[in-house]
């Protein structure tokens, strides 16, 4: 099923299930701007490249819009407006003030130089500068993005504008106004939500030893794998692009990432046996982080999952079937708009920094992250004893709650039925 079907398929069951405004709906199952740009850019070997780039604004119901930028092959319209929605629901069920955007650029990173990266990057701020802003869309990074795409981002910006602009994108390497704590937030995010999850749990379903596998090791995956084994869970398998890695007694991460770094995969190192990327997903675990990509566990393999608990790191890793089917057999999914919220909440931290030129310690960050995913878990729970619903369906369900008081009460454009403040 398609990415973008899927996501507003989850927005209308929860829809129903809280008796939503059916107009409430209606307007957040349309993006309010999208963009698309061509961007022309000088290889290296002298020839003229032309990228296609996309912006996709949500909503700004709740705040800017804010999202990361992706660079990948197989980046579409469809898939960047499924994202831009998805965070405009991030966004509002931990509570942030912010809406919900997007962007990304179809290329292959893996086959670009540094030269080809920046001016790419420079042309994509050139083809986008008039609709971001730090008071209006706040980009961040996202698949094959990073610090470094971001402090080219910012740079490119604050000279069009003519004014140091940290705060148009969040992401930025700690020089030049990132935030300590930014790069594990999403991880470390994710884990604070598994563990509330875990303690709601009585004392005989809970294990003293959690089996986790770790699909994907990128920023997601490796922090999450690193947290989670410093904390005493034990790393069953991990796995990349080109292959997974599983050892049933359990594997150093660190290890791993210096192999990756050193090798170019997690399948190379020494600490499990290689497998298919595929099989990674169906070894014998306890919890399923899935740190990769959207559409990961589907029809095909959904019957093949033997983890009890799947945290979504990635955003729409687990299609509508797959999620409609393993929930009916009782795997919990903590969902992506709560399980990875971390990495906005941090992006949050940094833009308020950013604002005041003012930078906080490393505890002052973690604390305050901490408190906003217990928070945001503790709402979701509420709503899914109040509903008897899945996990999804209740963060759907208090972002629904959060986004339609502020549709109603700015009651701006959209001639709404003011059924709450009449
Ligand atoms: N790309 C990340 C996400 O999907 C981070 C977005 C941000 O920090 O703005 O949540």
């Amino acid at each position: 099923m398609d990415f973008y079907k899927n996501t507003l398929g989850n927005m209308q069951k929860a829809a129903g299930i809280m008796h939503l405004d059916s107009e409430v709906l209606e307007a957040l199952s349309h993006p309010q701007k999208t963009l698309m740009v061509s961007l022309p850019v000088r290889m290296d070997d002298g020839t003229l490249k032309v990228f296609e780039g996309f912006r996709v604004q949500h909503s700004e119901l709740r705040g800017p819009f804010k999202g990361g930028i992706r660079y990948f092959p197989e980046v579409n319209l469809d898939e960047v407006k499924a994202l831009a929605t998805e965070m405009s629901f991030k966004c509002a069920v931990v509570g942030i003030p912010y809406g919900g955007g997007k962007g990304g650029i179809k290329c292959d990173t893996k086959k670009m130089s540094e030269g080809e990266l920046e001016r790419m990057t420079r042309k994509y701020v050139q083809a986008t500068y008039q609709i971001v802003g730090p008071e209006h869309d706040i980009p961040a990074p996202d698949m094959y993005t990073n610090g470094q795409i971001m402090a080219w981002f910012m740079d490119e910006y604050s000279r069009l504008v003519n004014k140091y602009q940290p705060g148009v994108v969040t992401g930025k390497p700690i020089e030049v106004g990132g935030s300590l704590g930014r790069d594990t937030a999403t991880a470390q995010g994710g884990v604070y939500v598994l563990e509330e999850y875990l303690n709601t749990l009585d004392e005989k379903d809970r294990k003293t030893d959690y089996k986790v596998v770790v699909q994907g090791f990128g920023n997601a995956g490796q922090h999450a794998a690193d947290i989670l084994h410093n904390l005493g869970y034990t790393i069953v398998g991990v796995s990349d692009s080109k292959g997974g890695l599983y050892n049933e007694k359990g594997m150093d991460p660190q290890a791993i990432m210096k192999t990756k770094k050193e090798k170019g995969s997690v399948i190379e190192s020494s600490e499990g046996k290689a497998v298919k990327p595929h099989e990674i997903l169906e070894v014998p675990c306890d919890i399923l982080v899935l740190a990769a990509m959207e559409n990961q566990v589907t029809e095909e393999n959904m019957k093949n999952i033997k983890a009890r608990i799947m945290l979504e790191l990635a955003n729409g890793p687990t299609s509508g079937d797959a999620d409609e089917y393993l929930s009916k057999n009782g795997v919990v999914i903590i969902p992506d708009i709560l399980a990875n919220a971390g990495g906005v909440t941090v992006s949050y931290f940094e833009w308020l920094q950013n604002q005041q030129a003012y930078y906080w310690p490393l505890e002052e960050v973690k604390m305050k992250l901490k408190r906003i995913m217990q928070e945001s878990f503790a709402r979701v729970h509420h709503f899914q004893e109040e509903y008897k619903c899945t996990m999804r369906q209740a963060a759907y369900i208090s972002a629904f709650d959060r986004l339609e008081k502020a549709m109603k009460l700015r009651g701006s454009g959209a001639n709404l039925r003011c059924k709450i403040y009449r």
